[in-house]
C-alpha cells in the first residue's frame, strides 16, 4: 500500500458548502485510499452530504437507526482506531476530523441550518437554567448551608456559593467524594433561598415559549434514539471481541476505504479493588516489558477510567499478553485481573460512543425542551427491548468506571433537572432497586460509581419520597432488599450472627440500603394522606422484622473458671446498629406525627415483642417478699445464663411510648387491647432491658472479667455519644416505663431480685453473712448495691428527656452541656463532639449554647477558646449524670467541690431540682416514697452508721443521699402533691439515721451532703409537724442548702463537726499538698523530657544582650542548676570599662579587642572548662544544611545546575550551606565517646524495625545529647581570636589608594599553575613538603571524619574538577615598585619573622584544629553535595561561604524581627555567629595549603580589580559574599609555606570594606529602580546641597558610560533621592559587616547598635570607621576609577538594557512565604481548578501549595512521580528538592494541613494557619466550619523557616510521633 493519501477527497465532502480542508499531514496514521465517488460505500448518491442525505430520508419518514450507523460504521473506525506499534500511552487521534465528520453533522442535521446560530437562539429562548446539577468532580468542593439546607446532603458547587445568600450564613465547606451534584434551584432542598444569582429563574415568561419547534423535535428525537441505541450497544458489548455485525467492515470494503491494519485487536485491562497499584504496576513492567513510568500511566489510566489499552497488536500476541497478565496477577490465591481482548475496531467505536454521550449531554443543556424529549426517549420501551434507563440500571456494573461515569452524568443533566421527568426517573429507579443494589453488592467498585449512588438524587426530595412511599412502595421495597441479604446472615433462632474471619463485604454493601432509608424518611410528612400512611406503615412490617432478627444477636454468657478463648466478633452487630440508628430514630419521629400511625406503629410492636417472648419470658413468676410486699419474679439468673445487648425492638417501643400523651393514648388504652391480639405484660416488657442493666452493674462488679475485652468494648459504645440514643437512653425510658406501669413496692423488688440483693435487703443480712461469706463475693455484694442505687438514680433523675419530663428537645442539649462543662471549660469542637448528632450530623449545641456558657477567647489569639459554663447553672450540675463516664464522674465531683469550696459554700454536690414528670409518666415518682424504697434507704443508712456492718460503702451512702436528696425535691415542688417523702420517711426514722450519721467520721468525706439533706429535710419536715413535735429546728443558713457559706453549715451538724471540720481541713490539705508534689514530679519529667523542645523556642524569643549575664542557657539550667550569674559568658564583651560609644571595630583608631577566655560546662561529662587555644577542645553540636533561604531567585531546574562557584556567594543569594547550633558545649572527647553509642545502637538495631528516624546516621547526622536537636556536625570554639593574634602596635596605617596600587602589583604578576593536580609542582623545594604535608593532613582529617560521622565508611574522595590555581610574585617585588610606600605595606602581610607575627596555629591544639577541619569539610559536603575530600582547595571557601551565608541569614532574620542588630541575637545565635566566625578567622592559618589560599586572593582580586570578560560582573557577586572570603585569605597571599596570620581588623581589612563599600554602592546607584521612587516631596531643594551630592551623578555618567551606553540621565531623581536610596540599600552590607567585624575583632558594640532601630548608617558607619559623607566615601578619583573598571564589564551593558529583568535590586528584601488568602474557601476554590500537570485535564486528588515559591503541586499520587537519585519520589519531595534543596514547606489544601518535608524520607505535619471562629483548626476539614488565615500562626511559620528551623522541627516531631504507621514522606 504505497501510495498513502492524506486528503480524503471531494467524495466525502459531507457539507454541500464547504469542503473538508485537507487532514493533518502530519499525522502519521494509517492512511486511507482516496475515494472514488462511484466507490464511496455510504450512500447511493454521493453528491449529496450525509445531513442532506438524513434530510431526504427523513422527508420520506423513514430515516432510522440503520441511517446514522451506516455512517459510523464506517468512520468511526478510520478516525478513532488505535494505532498498532505505537506505544498505547501516545494514541492521538484527529479530533479536527471527527468533529468535522462524526459531529458536526449531527448538529446541523438536527438544527437544519448552521448549529451555533441555531442553538444560541434555542438558548436564548429559554430562560437562564433555574437549576444548577453540576455533577461534582472529585475532591471538589461543597457547600452546604446549616441553617436553609433540608438535610446535610443538599450542597452548592462553589460558583453558586459565590452568588448565593447562604455565604453569609453559617456553612460548611466539604469536599465531594464525586458523583453528586450541585442543589442550586432545587426549591425542595432548601428551606430559603433556593437560587443563586445565577439560577434565579425569571418568572416573566410564558412557559409555552419554550416549545421547541415541532420539526426541529422530531429529528432530534430520531437522532436522540439512534445515539442512545449505539452507544448503549457498544458500551454494553460482551462476550465477543468483534463489533456488532451489523457495524463489521465488510472485508470487500477495507480497500477501498483505506483501512489498513483491520486485524488489529487490543489488550484490554480492567481496574478492580483487589490488585494494588503496585502489584498492577510490577505486572505490566514484566508482561508488556514497559518502563516503570510508562506503567505507573498505565495504572493511573486505569484507576481512574476504569480500564486501559495495554497493547494493539495482532490477536495472537493480544492473546499471550492478556495470558500473561492473568498468571501474573493471580498469584497469592488472588483472583486474575479481568483482561479482555478485542477487536481494534470495537475500542474505536467505544471511544466514539463516550464521546457521543459527552456531545448529547452538552447539547441537553441548551433547552429544556431537549431535555423533555431525552427523557422521553431514554424511557421509551421498544418490546422486546426494555428502555435505555432501564437497560443502563441494569447493566451498570457490567460496565467499567468511565462508560458508567459518562451514563450517570448524562441522566443527572437530561433526567434529573426538571421534576416531572426526574419523578419518571426516581419511579423507575425504584422499580428496579432490587436489582440495581443486588448488583451493587456483588460489585466491587466504590459506591459513588454505581448506579446506586444516584438514590441520594432522588430519595431527597420529599416530595418525591413521599410519593414514592405512597405509590411506589419504596420502603417495603428496599428493606426487603436488605431484610434478603440480612437472612443469610441469621441463624437457627432467626437472629443475627455474623462471625469472625467470615467475608462480609457484600453485608457491608448491602447497608447503603440504610442510607437510602434514611434519606427518604429524612423529611417528615407535615400532611398525611391514606396512601402516605398505608405506604408507610407498609414498610413497618419489614422494619419490625429488622428489629425482631437484631433482638437479642450476640448474647453473651458470664464466663466463670476459665478465660473465654477466643473474642467473638461484636464490630458487624454494632456496625449495622449504627446505620440503622438513624433509621429507627426517624421511622419513630414518623409515628409520633400521626394518632392513626402511632396506634398501629404501636399495636404491631407489641404483637412483635409478644411472638417473640420466648419460653424464660412466658413463665411463671417466683414470689419474693420484702417490707411487707411481694412480686412474683420471672426467674431468670443474669450471672449464669446468656444476656444480650442489642435490643431495638424493646427500645422501638420504648420510643413509641414517648408519643402516646400527645393523643390520648395510653399503655392500658382500648386502642391496644381491642383487637384481640395479646401484649406482653410490663414486666415481661421491661424484663430484656432489666437483665442487659443488670449483667452491665455485674461487669462493673467485676464479675465478668473473664469474658474478655469484647464485652468491655460492646458496653463502652452501649454508653457511647455514637450509639447511646438508641440504646442507653432507651433503656432508661423503657425501665421508667416499667416504673410508671408497674406498682412501685413490686417494681423495686423485681430490680432487687433481678440484681440478686433480695437477702442483702433482709435485715439479718449482715449477722447472716457473717457465717457464710466470702470476702469475694461481700465485694461483689457492695458494688453491686451500689450499681443497683445507680439505676434507680437513672430512673428517677434522668428526666432531660422529652415525653418523661416536660422538657423540649432543646433542654436536652443544654442539659448535656451544663454536665460537660461541669467537668471541665472546652473548645467548641470538643464540646460538639460530647452531643450525640441527629440525622443531619448537626448536635443542636449553637441553638442553645449561648443560653448556658459563655465563649472565652484565647489570651494571645494563639491557643483555643473555651465555653465556660455560666455561673447561675452550676446549681443543675447531677454528679450522677447517666451520660458520664467514671473517669467524667469523678472529675466533675472533684472541679465542682473544690469551686463551692472556694466560693465558700459547702463542699458537696447536692442533687439538682428535677423537671416535673410528664402525666405519662407520673407515677414513676411515687418509687421515691414506697416501702421497699424507705426500706432499702433504712438498710443503708443503718449499715453506714453501723461500723461493724461489712456491706457498707461510701458510694452507696452517696447514693442513698442523693435518691433522698431527689425524694426531697420533688416534695417541695408542690405540684407533685402525692409525694410526702417526709411524713412516710418519718416512720422509717430517717431522719434520725441521717442525724446520727452527721457525726460519724466514717462518712466524713460525706458530711457536707449529709447536713445539706438534714437541713433539707427538717426544713420541708417542719410545716407538716405539729409544734414540738420535730427535733431541732433547722438553721435557716444551712436550709438554703449548697448557698450556704461552709462556715454557717455544721449549725445544724451535731457540735463536734467543727472539731471535725478542723481536722478534715488538715487532711484535705495534706491531701492536696501530696497531690501537687506528685503533679509537679511528673511535670519535672516530663519537663526533662520535652525540655528543649520547649526551650528552643523560648529561647529563640528571649532577646539577650549581649552583655546580659543573667542569660539563662538550656543546658546550664538542665545541667544540676548550675549557677548562671557568676558565669563569664558572653565575657568577651563584658569588658569592664563598659560599652564604649565610640567603638570603632576597624582600622588604625580601632578599639580594645576583648581577649578574656570564656569557660563552659561540658554537658556529658558536667565538667567545666575554659576555651583556650591548647587546652581540651570543646564543640557544639550543629547543623549544617545546603539553604535557599535567602535565594533571591527560584527557578525550575536550579537542583540539576551546575553548583555555583565556591569562591563567593552569587548575587541571589544561594542555595549556600548555612550552619546552625543549639548552642550545647561538649568536650569533643565526650562528644566522640557519646557518637560511638549512638552509632553502636543504631547499628544494632534492626533496619526494618527502625522507626521513621529522626535522625540518618547514614548523613553523619545525631540528636545533641541535651536537647535532641537534630545535628550533624561540631562546631569547635575557638579562644577570642585577639587572644591569639593581639593587634600589632602601632597599628599599621596605609590608605586606600596605596593599598590598591601595592594589590595591582602583586595582580601584574598574577600566574596560573598548571591543571591537574592541586599539589604545587610548579614551585620549589618549601611547596613539596607542603604537598606531603597537605596529604597528610588530608589523611588525617579524613580518618577524624570518618571517626565524627558515626564510622561510616570513608567515600572515595571524589575527583571533582579542581580548582584553578594562581600564585603571584613574593611580597619584596611589590616593596620594590611600591616606592615610598613599602614599609606600610608591608606591614599589613606580617610573615613569621616579624615580631607581632606569631604564628596563631602552632598555639592551636592539634585536637582544636582538626575539629576546625572537620567542620569545614561539613560545610563543604554539604554545599556541594560532594563526597568528604580534604584536599580539595574549595574546602575553606565552602566554609568561608557558609559563615557569610550564615551572618545574611541572621541578618535578614533579625531585620524581619525588627529587632536590634546586636542586642538581638538569642544565645542560639549568638553562640553560633562567634564560633563560626573565629572558627573562619582561624581557618585559614590552620590550613595546610597556604598557596591554595594565596590563589583565592589572587582570583578574587582579579574579579575586584580586573575585568575578565567570561567571568562574573559586578551584579553577580554579592558584595558582603565577597568579602568575607577577602578578608580571610587577603593575609595569604604572598605566604608560601608558613601560615599566615590571622585577621585583626587593621588598615588592610578596612580597605577591603570600603572597596567593597564602593562597589555595593555602585550597584545600588545602578539597579536603582526610579519607578519605585516617590515623587520628589520638597521641591526647594537646597542647592548647596545638591552640589555636595554631586558626585553621585557622576558617578552614575562614567558608569554608564563605561558600559558603552548613552547616558540619558533626564529622568534621573534628585541627587538627595539618590543619597538616601545609597545609604538604604548600602544598610543590610554595612550590618552584615557589623556582624562579622564585630565577632571577629572582639570589638564591643557600641550601645546605638544593640537597641532596636539604633543602626543608622551613621551609626553603623561609625563602628566600622567608613567615612559618612558622600564626597569622602564614593567621591574620589580612585572611585571613579573603580566604577569604570567594573562597569567596563561586557554583561553590565546587558544587565542595565535587555537583561534588566534579571538584574537584582539592592536593598534585597526579606524573603517571604507566599501570601494566603484570608478566606480558606478561596483557596479550596482554587485547587478545584488545578488540575495534574502531568496528565491532561485530570483532577489532582492532592493539591498541594509550595508555602515558599506559590506552585502548586499534585501531591501522593503516581502521577506526578519522579525519579530522583534513581528513585521515584512524590511531586512534593521534588519539588523540595528542586525549590529549598531538599527542604519544604507546603499547605496542603483539601486536607488543611502544613506540611515539612526534609526530602528524601522525613517529614512532618503541621497544624494549619487558619482557624474557624473558634479558634481552632480542622485538619483534614472533618468540621467543615468557614475558616480564616491566622496571621500570628502564618507568621510563626515564616519564622521557623527564615530561622532555617525546618529539619530540627521535624526531627523533634519524629521523635516525639508515638504514631507507628510511618507516613511515605518521599510519595508526597
Ligand atoms: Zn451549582
Ligand atoms: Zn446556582
Ligand atoms: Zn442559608
Ligand atoms: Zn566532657
Ligand atoms: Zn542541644
Ligand atoms: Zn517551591
Ligand atoms: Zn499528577
Amino acid at each position: 500500500m504505497a501510495d498513502i493519501e492524506q486528503d480524503p477527497g471531494p467524495g466525502v465532502d459531507l457539507d454541500m458548502d464547504q469542503s473538508v480542508p485537507p487532514l493533518n499531514s502530519e499525522s502519521s496514521r494509517s492512511g486511507h485510499l482516496p475515494f472514488d465517488d462511484s466507490i464511496l460505500p455510504v450512500y447511493p448518491d454521493p453528491s449529496k452530504s450525509c445531513v442532506q442525505q438524513w434530510m431526504d430520508i427523513m422527508s420520506k419518514g423513514t430515516l432510522s437507526y440503520n441511517d446514522f450507523k451506516e455512517h459510523w460504521r464506517i468512520w468511526v473506525p478510520k478516525i478513532y482506531s488505535p494505532e498498532p506499534k505505537v506505544n498505547c500511552l501516545e494514541w492521538t487521534f484527529d479530533e479536527e476530523q471527527a468533529k468535522q465528520v462524526l459531529f458536526d453533522p449531527l448538529e446541523r442535521f438536527i438544527c437544519d441550518g448552521d448549529p451555533a446560530e441555531v442553538l444560541q437562539r434555542l438558548s436564548q429562548m429559554e430562560n437562564p437554567p433555574s437549576v444548577c446539577r453540576r455533577v461534582f468532580k472529585m475532591g471538589e468542593p461543597t457547600y452546604s448551608c446549616r441553617e436553609c439546607g433540608m438535610d446535610s446532603t443538599c450542597v452548592l458547587c462553589v460558583d453558586c456559593f459565590k452568588q448565593s445568600a447562604h455565604r453569609h450564613h453559617k456553612y460548611k465547606m466539604g469536599t465531594s467524594g464525586g458523583g453528586g451534584c450541585c442543589d442550586c434551584g432545587d426549591t425542595e432542598a432548601w428551606k430559603t433561598e433556593p437560587f443563586c444569582d445565577m439560577h434565579m429563574p425569571d418568572h416573566e415568561e410564558a412557559q409555552d415559549q419554550k416549545r421547541l419547534p415541532e420539526e426541529l423535535l422530531e429529528r432530534a428525537r430520531v437522532l436522540f434514539a439512534a445515539v442512545l441505541k449505539y452507544a448503549y450497544k457498544l458500551l454494553t458489548l460482551e462476550h465477543t471481541p468483534y463489533p456488532p455485525r451489523d457495524l463489521r467492515v465488510k472485508e470487500y470494503e477495507e480497500d477501498r476505504l483505506g483501512l489498513v491494519d483491520t486485524d488489529t485487536y487490543c489488550t484490554v485491562l480492567f481496574n478492580d479493588e483487589t490488585h494494588t497499584f503496585d502489584q498492577v504496576i510490577t505486572t505490566l513492567g514484566r508482561v508488556i516489558k514497559c518502563s516503570q513510568k510508562d506503567a505507573i500511566e498505565y495504572v493511573t489510566n486505569i484507576d481512574r477510567e476504569g480500564r486501559a489499552v495495554v497493547k494493539c497488536s495482532t490477536f495472537q500476541h493480544c492473546t499471550e499478553m492478556r495470558t500473561e497478565i492473568e498468571r501474573f496477577t493471580s498469584r497469592h490465591g488472588n483472583r486474575p485481573l479481568k483482561v479482555l481482548v478485542v477487536h481494534a475496531h470495537v475500542v474505536a467505536h467505544q471511544i466514539y460512543a463516550m464521546k457521543l454521550l459527552e456531545w448529547l449531554q452538552k447539547l441537553l443543556g441548551h433547552a429544556e425542551g431537549f431535555r423533555a424529549l431525552f427523557s422521553e426517549v431514554a424511557l421509551q420501551a421498544t418490546p422486546p427491548d426494555a428502555s435505555i434507563v432501564e437497560g443502563i440500571l441494569l447493566r451498570d456494573t457490567h460496565l467499567w468506571k468511565s462508560a458508567r461515569t459518562h451514563w450517570h452524568r448524562l441522566i443527572i443533566s437530561g433526567m434529573l433537572m426538571e421534576y416531572e421527568s426526574k419523578k419518571a426517573f426516581a419511579r423507575i429507579f425504584t422499580k428496579h432497586y432490587g436489582t440495581v443494589v443486588k448488583d451493587f453488592m456483588r460489585d466491587d467498585h466504590d459506591h459513588s460509581f454505581s448506579i446506586a449512588s444516584m438514590s441520594v438524587q432522588v430519595f431527597t426530595v420529599p416530595t418525591l419520597a413521599h410519593y414514592l412511599i405512597a405509590h411506589e412502595e419504596v420502603l417495603f421495597v428496599l428493606l426487603n432488599a436488605f431484610l434478603s441479604e440480612c437472612s443469610r446472615k441469621c441463624n437457627k433462632s432467626g437472629k443475627l450472627e455474623f462471625e469472625r474471619n467470615v467475608p462480609n463485604g457484600t453485608f457491608k454493601r448491602a447497608q447503603y440500603i440504610l442510607y437510602d432509608l434514611r434519606y427518604l424518611l429524612s423529611a417528615k410528612p407535615t400532611a398525611w394522606t391514606d396512601e402516605l400512611r398505608r405506604g408507610f406503615l407498609q414498610g413497618l412490617a419489614p422494619l419490625l422484622n429488622l428489629l425482631t432478627m437484631m433482638q437479642g444477636m450476640d448474647m453473651v454468657t458470664r464466663q466463670v473458671g476459665q478465660h473465654m478463648e477466643y473474642e467473638p466478633e461484636w464490630e458487624s452487630a454494632f456496625n449495622l446498629h449504627i446505620k440503622l440508628a438513624h433509621v429507627i430514630t426517624l421511622a419513630l419521629e414518623w409515628c409520633g406525627t400521626d394518632r392513626v400511625v402511632l396506634i398501629k406503629a404501636y399495636r404491631a410492636t407489641l404483637k412483635k415483642l409478644y411472638e417473640n417472648l420466648g419460653s424464660d419470658l412466658s413463665q411463671v413468676g417466683e414470689v419474693r417478699e420484702l417490707a411487707d410486699h411481694s412480686a412474683a419474679c420471672l426467674p431468670y439468673d443474669v450471672a449464669t445464663q446468656p444476656v444480650s445487648i442489642h435490643l431495638p425492638l424493646s427500645r422501638f417501643l420504648a420510643g413509641l411510648h414517648l408519643h402516646l400523651e400527645k393523643y390520648d393514648l395510653t399503655f392500658d388504652s382500648q386502642e391496644f387491647a381491642a383487637t384481640g391480639c395479646q401484649k406482653p405484660t410490663p414486666e415481661q416488657i421491661i424484663e430484656p432491658v432489666l437483665r442487659t442493666q443488670v449483667m452491665i452493674s455485674q461487669v462493673h462488679a467485676g464479675m465478668w472479667r473473664r469474658n474478655g475485652y469484647s464485652l468491655l468494648n460492646q458496653l463502652y459504645f452501649y454508653h457511647n455519644v455514637k450509639c447511646r440514643s438508641e440504646m442507653l437512653d432507651k433503656d432508661v425510658v423503657l425501665l421508667q416505663i416499667g416504673a410508671s406501669l408497674i406498682e412501685g413496692n413490686e417494681f423495686l423488688i423485681h430490680l432487687l431480685n433481678k440484681f440478686n440483693l433480695v437477702n442483702w435487703a433482709h435485715p439479718q443480712f449482715e449477722t447472716n453473712s457473717l457465717k457464710s461469706s466470702e470476702e469475694d463475693s461481700m465485694r461483689q455484694t457492695i458494688s453491686l448495691v451500689e450499681e443497683f442505687l445507680g439505676v434507680l438514680l437513672m430512673i428517677v433523675g434522668e428526666r432531660h428527656m422529652p415525653g418523661v419530663g416536660q422538657v423540649s428537645a432543646d433542654d436536652r442539649i443544654k442539659k448535656e452541656i451544663v454536665q460537660q462543662l461541669c467537668i471541665k471549660p472546652l473548645p467548641h469542637s470538643e464540646l460538639n463532639k460530647t452531643l450525640s448528632e441527629d440525622v443531619n450530623h448537626e448536635t443542636g449545641m449553637e441553638r442553645v449554647i449561648d443560653q448556658v456558657a459563655e465563649f472565652k477567647k484565647p489570651a494571645h489569639g494563639l491557643g483555643k477558646g473555651v465555653y465556660e459554663l455560666k455561673p447561675t447553672l452550676f446549681d443543675e450540675y447531677n454528679v450522677f449524670f447517666y451520660h458520664y463516664t467514671r473517669e467524667e464522674l469523678s472529675k466533675s465531683e472533684e472541679a465542682q467541690r473544690k469551686r463551692r469550696k472556694q466560693a465558700g459554700e459547702l463542699e458537696c454536690c447536692p442533687p439538682p431540682p428535677l423537671p416535673p414528670l410528664t402525666d405519662a409518666f407520673m407515677m414513676a415518682a411515687n418509687l421515691l416514697q414506697c416501702d421497699v424504697m424507705l426500706h432499702v434507704l433504712r438498710v443503708v443508712l443503718e449499715r453506714a452508721a453501723n461500723l461493724r456492718a461489712r456491706s457498707f460503702s461510701e458510694a452507696q451512702l452517696h447514693k442513698a443521699l442523693h435518691l433522698i436528696g431527689y425524694a426531697l425535691h420533688e416534695q417541695e415542688r408542690n405540684r407533685a402533691e402525692f409525694v410526702v417523702f417526709t411524713d412516710r420517711a418519718d416512720k422509717w426514722g430517717l431522719e434520725k439515721l441521717i442525724e446520727e450519721l452527721c457525726s460519724s467520721a466514717r462518712v466524713e468525706a460525706h458530711k457536707d451532703l449529709l447536713a445539706w439533706t438534714l437541713a433539707k429535710y427538717r426544713k420541708l419536715a417542719a410545716p407538716r409537724r405539729a409544734p414540738g413535735e420535730g427535733a431541732v429546728p433547722a438553721a435557716p443558713a444551712a436550709e438554703a442548702g449548697g448557698d450556704a457559706p461552709a462556715g454557717d453549715a455544721p449549725g445544724a451538724a451535731p457540735p463536734t463537726s467543727a472539731v471535725d471540720a478542723g481536722r478534715e481541713e488538715k487532711e484535705w490539705r495534706a491531701k492536696m499538698a501530696a497531690q501537687k508534689r506528685a503533679k509537679i514530679m511528673a511535670q519535672m519529667t516530663a519537663m526533662q523530657k520535652n525540655f528543649m523542645k520547649e526551650n528552643a523556642k523560648l529561647f529563640e524569643a528571649t532577646l539577650s544582650g549581649l552583655g546580659d549575664t543573667g542569660r539563662s542557657r538550656a543546658g546550664d539550667a538542665a545541667s544540676a542548676g548550675a549557677v548562671e550569674g557568676d558565669e563569664l559568658r558572653g565575657s568577651s564583651m563584658d569588658l569592664s570599662e563598659g560599652p564604649d560609644s565610640h567603638a570603632v571595630a576597624l582600622g588604625p583608631r580601632q578599639s580594645l579587642r576583648a581577649a578574656q577566655q570564656r569557660a563552659h560546662t561540658c554537658i556529658l561529662c558536667q565538667e567545666d572548662q575554659a576555651v583556650t587555644a591548647d587546652g581540651p577542645a570543646l564543640v557544639l553540636a550543629a547543623f549544617v544544611q545546603q539553604s535557599t533561604v535567602l535565594s533571591r531567585v527560584r527557578e525550575p531546574g536550579a537542583a540539576n545546575a551546575p553548583p555555583p562557584d565556591a569562591l563567593f556567594l552569587p548575587a541571589a543569594l544561594g542555595p549556600a550551606p548555612h550552619t546552625g547550633t543549639c548552642g550545647h558545649v561538649m568536650h569533643s572527647r565526650c562528644c566522640q565517646k557519646y557518637l560511638d553509642n549512638v552509632l553502636a545502637k543504631e547499628s544494632r538495631r534492626p533496619y526494618r524495625m527502625r522507626q521513621p528516624a529522626s535522625f540518618d546516621v547514614e548523613k553523619q547526622e545525631f540528636l545533641c545529647p541535651l536537647c535532641e536537636c537534630l545535628s550533624n556536625t561540631l562546631l569547635p570554639l575557638v579562644p577570642p581570636l585577639a587572644a591569639l593574634q593581639p593587634s600589632p602596635k602601632p597599628a599599621p596605617e596605609l590608605a586606600l589608594e596605596p593599598w590598591l596600587q601595592g594589590l595591582r602589583v602583586a595582580l601584574k604578576y598574577k600566574r596560573r599553575l598548571g591543571r591537574g593536580r592541586s599539589a604545587e609542582p610548579a614551585s620549589p623545594a618549601p611547596a613539596a613538603a607542603a604537598g606531603t604535608a597537605g596529604s597528610a593532613a588530608a589523611g588525617a582529617a579524613a580518618a577524624a571524619a570518618s571517626d565524627a560521622s558515626l564510622g561510616s565508611p570513608e567515600p572515595p574522595a571524589d575527583e571533582a574538577e579542581p580548582q584553578p590555581q594562581f600564585y603571584t610574585c613574593p611580597i619584596d617585588q611589590v616593596l620594590v615598585e611600591m616606592g615610598d610606600l613599602a614599609g606600610d605595606f608591608a606591614a599589613l602581610f606580617p610573615s613569621e619573622g616579624s615580631p607581632d607575627g606569631s604564628p596563631a596555629s602552632s598555639q592551636l591544639s592539634e585536637n582544636l584544629s582538626e575539629m576546625i577541619q572537620l567542620f569545614s569539610l561539613a560545610t563543604y559536603t554539604k554545599g556541594l553535595g560532594v563526597h568528604p575530600h580534604m584536599g580539595d582547595s574549595r574546602v575553606t571557601l565552602m566554609a568561608w561561604k557558609s559563615c557569610a551565608y550564615t551572618i545574611h541569614a541572621l541578618e535578614n532574620l533579625l531585620r524581619d524581627g525588627g529587632r536590634p542588630l546586636l542586642g538581638g541575637l538569642s544565645s542560639r545565635q549568638q553562640d553560633c555567629l562567634e564560633g563560626l566566625v573565629r572558627l573562619v578567622g582561624v581557618l585559614a592559618s590552620t590550613w595546610r595549603h597556604p598557596r591554595v589560599l594565596g590563589s583565592h586572593a589572587l582570583q578574587l582580586l582579579s574579579l575586584l580589580l580586573e575585568t575578565i570578560p567570561d567571568g562574573p560582573c559586578l551584579f553577580e557577586w554579592d558584595s558582603f559574599g565577597i568579602l568575607v572570603p577577602l578578608t580571610l585569605s587577603l593575609p595569604s597571599l604572598f605566604s608560601t609555606d608558613a601560615p599566615p596570620p590571622v585577621p585583626t581588623g587593621d588598615a588592610q581589612d578596612l580597605n577591603v570594606l570600603k572597596l567593597i563599600f564602593a562597589a555595593n554602592a555602585v550597584k545600588a546607584l545602578l539597579t536603582l529602580d526610579t519607578s519605585s521612587l516617590e515623587e520628589a516631596m520638597d521641591v526647594e531643594d537646597d542647592d548647596k546641597d545638591e552640589e555636595a551630592l554631586r558626585p553621585l551623578i557622576d558617578l552614575i555618567r562614567s558608569a554608564h558610560a563605561a558600559a558603552g551606553l548613552t547616558p540619558d540621565l533626564g529622568d534621573l531623581p534628585s541627587a538627595r533621592q539618590l543619597w538616601a536610596h545609597v545609604q538604604n540599600a548600602s544598610l543590610p552590607f554595612l550590618r552584615c559587616c557589623a556582624l562579622f567585624y564585630h565577632f571577629l575583632t572582639g570589638v564591643p558594640a557600641p550601645p546605638a547598635l544593640t537597641e532596636a532601630h539604633g543602626d543608622t548608617f551613621e551609626n553603623l558607619c561609625s563602628y566600622l570607621d567608613l567615612p559618612v559623607g558622600v564626597t569622602d566615601l564614593l567621591g574620589t578619583p580612585l572611585v571613579q576609577e573603580l566604577t569604570r573598571g567594573w562597569c567596563e564589564h561586557p554583561k553590565v551593558k546587558w544587565y542595565l538594557t535587555e537583561g534588566s529583568g534579571s538584574l537584582l535590586r539592592l536593598p534585597a528584601p526579606v524573603n517571604q512565604l507566599v501570601q494566603l488568602p484570608t478566606d480558606y474557601s478561596e483557596l479550596i476554590n482554587t485547587v478545584s481548578m488545578f488540575t495534574c500537570p502531568n496528565s491532561d485535564r485530570e483532577d489532582s486528588r492532592n493539591p498541594t501549595l509550595c508555602l515558599v515559591c506559590d506552585e502548586m503541586l499534585c501531591s501522593q499520587s503516581y502521577c506526578c512521580q519522579t525519579e530522583l537519585n534513581k528513585s521515584l519520589v512524590g511531586a512534593c519531595t521534588y519539588h523540595a528538592h528542586e525549590c529549598g534543596a531538599g527542604v519544604g514547606l507546603f499547605l496542603r489544601v483539601r486536607e488543611c494541613e502544613v506540611l515539612l518535608l526534609a526530602a528524601p524520607g522525613r517529614g512532618c505535619f503541621l497544624t494549619p494557619p487558619y482557624l474557624d471562629q473558634y479558634g481552632e483548626t480542622d485538619q483534614g476539614l472533618r468540621r467543615g466550619n468557614p475558616l480564616t488565615l491566622c496571621p500570628e500562626r502564618y507568621r510563626r511559620l515564616h519564622t521557623l523557616w527564615l530561622s532555617h528551623g525546618v529539619h530540627e522541627e521535624i526531627a523533634r516531631a519524629l521523635e516525639t510521633s508515638s504514631n507507628v504507621m510511618s507516613t511515605q514522606w518521599q510519595h508526597l
